[in-house]
């Protein structure tokens, strides 16, 4: 067994689509980014390639190539599936820390999305959503953070 971390952050900015797990969620502001700013995704894919001890996401998709520009975090994350050779899945833990809007009302298709990548079991993918009591850059509505941890275990 393997277990791998995640952590990401962006920040929200005028005239950006908030995309989380793949899920676009009404709201004024979004993830400022190169790619499409999926924080939880992001999180993900550095937890499944710190498992795999194959560096980061920014040594595989790096914001400097024009290829990634705008790009869809999930596809990077279907990617990023490929690298995971003899081992499965067991499950991922995740925390979204978010001041603004409410997610709970789109937690079940991020879990779906990410599930339907990655050929799980949607009861392996545990999505928290908490805000950050306010505090911080996160709590005043400048950024949203992510983190994920991930276990991996071999197939044979
Ligand atoms: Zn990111």
């Amino acid at each position: 067994m393997r277990i791998g971390i995640g952590y990401d952050i962006h920040k929200l900015a005028q005239n950006r689509d908030l995309i989380l797990g793949g899920v676009k969620i009404p709201f004024e502001l979004g993830l400022f980014g190169h790619s499409d700013a999926d924080v939880l995704i992001h999180a993900i894919i550095d937890a499944i390639l710190g498992a795999l001890a194959l560096r980061d996401i920014g040594y595989h998709f790096p914001d400097t190539d024009p290829k990634y520009k705008n790009a869809d975090s999930m596809e990077l994350l279907k990617e990023t599936k490929k690298l995971i050779k003899g081992y499965k899945i067991a499950n991922i833990d995740s925390n979204i820390i978010c001041q603004k809007p409410k997610l709970k009302d789109y937690i079940e298709d991020m879990r779906k999305n990410i599930a339907s990548v990655l050929e799980l079991d949607i009861n392996q993918i545990s999505i928290k959503a908490k805000t950050n009591e306010s505090l911080d850059s996160v709590g005043s509505c400048k950024a949203i953070s992510s983190q994920a941890v991930i276990l991996i275990q071999s197939e044979s």
